[in-house]
């Protein structure tokens, strides 16, 4: 039993909850995470190393010096290339366990593209840094009825919390409405601790595992919050948290899987708009590499699935095959827009 490729899953095999039958389990699971940014990159290793059968890998940012702190599956060569940080991940990922199904989409998913996304994920796990996507996939999860695994951390706090549909509340039963913009602290205006992404994507992870083996009662019921700075563990006991007039879970009204016409978003914890165009796009990154480079000024590197122009000192921009882009340097959505059409012309 030892040495070989055979050998790899032995020691969760011996675990006896686990067994031979949720080995093999695992193996025909599907799971999708969202956000591979710290809780992401942790989860998403566990998953990977555990033999999942699919994981899908689903991000819209790119790698960033400022990641590598706490952001465990990238290294300095990635934040010099400025990666996806799905197609990083999955990079690395693919070296750790090459035989399961690992998908990258350097994408953001939002209203319309969530079904196609997620659709035959038999779970969710929740990696993000805002609500809107959170909200969004407590809707599909509520409505398509598969389980999904809020995970959330700032400073050295944090809370897990799984939502099973039709059995435990969900997260509109305990959060009924987004927090407005600017009243909840980030991990831009806090800041953030590498081993509590760690331990929050680790529990995130061992949900997911008892869930896909098989082991459902042995789910972690409530909502944890800890924190690691001062030594806190604050389990919150959700009987009866589960709310008749809830508008998700009882009145089945997903309003966050309903298509917005905003098509620009402020990424978390830097000077960076998200241009989205409202329609399905295509972008050809070589014909645009190709007009960029008869320009005097700027300059761009070209990657499989980017293409990053550095314009000046102050501006660059990244762009993804479905016209989406990343326009660095500025937090102002108009002047974000205006680059944005100024470079594709
Ligand atoms: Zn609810």
């Amino acid at each position: 039993m030892n040495g070989g490729p055979d050998s790899r899953y032995v020691r969760q095999i011996r675990f006896a909850p686990v067994g031979q039958e949720g080995q093999q389990r695992l193996g025909k699971g599907t799971v999708a995470v969202v956000g591979i940014g710290a809780l992401g990159c942790v989860i998403a290793s566990h998953l990977a190393r555990s033999g999942i059968g699919e994981l899908r890998l689903i991000d819209r940012d790119i790698v960033e010096w400022s990641n590598l702190q706490r952001q465990l599956l990238y290294d300095e060569e990635d934040a010099v290339q400025a990666l996806p940080k799905a197609e990083a991940a999955a990079n690395k990922l693919k070296r750790i366990n090459s035989s399961i199904a690992i998908r990258a989409f350097a994408a953001d998913l939002h209203a319309g593209n969530a079904a196609s996304l997620l659709e035959g994920a038999d779970l969710v796990l929740d990696g993000t840094d805002n609500f809107q996507t959170r909200y969004l996939l407590n809707d599909y999860a509520v409505r398509t009825g598969i389980p999904w695994i809020y995970g959330g951390a700032v400073g050295a706090g944090g809370m897990t919390m799984t939502v099973v549909p039709g059995e435990t509340p969900c997260y509109r039963c305990l959060f009924p409405e987004p927090p407005s913009a600017g009243l909840t602290d980030t991990c831009e205006t806090a800041g953030v601790l590498s081993p509590l992404v760690d331990v929050i994507g680790s529990l995130q992870a061992m949900e997911a595992i008892k869930w896909l083996t098989g082991n459902s009662s042995q789910l972690r019921p409530g909502l944890l919050q800890l924190d690691l700075w001062r030594n806190a563990w604050m389990p919150l006991d959700l009987a009866g948290a589960k709310r008749s007039a809830c508008p998700c879970c009882a009145a089945g009204e997903f309003p966050f899987l309903e298509p917005t016409p905003d098509d620009t978003a402020l990424l978390c914890g830097r000077d960076t708009v998200q241009i989205r165009p409202n329609r399905p796009l295509s972008l050809d990154l070589k014909a645009l590499a190709a007009r960029l480079s008869s320009l005097e000024s700027g300059s761009f590197s070209l990657t499989p699935y980017s293409l990053r122009y550095i314009r000046d000192e102050r501006i660059s921009a990244v762009f993804f095959a479905d016209a989406r882009a990343l326009i660095q340097g500025t937090s102002d959505a108009i002047k974000a827009k205006a680059i944005y059409a100024d470079i594709l012309g």
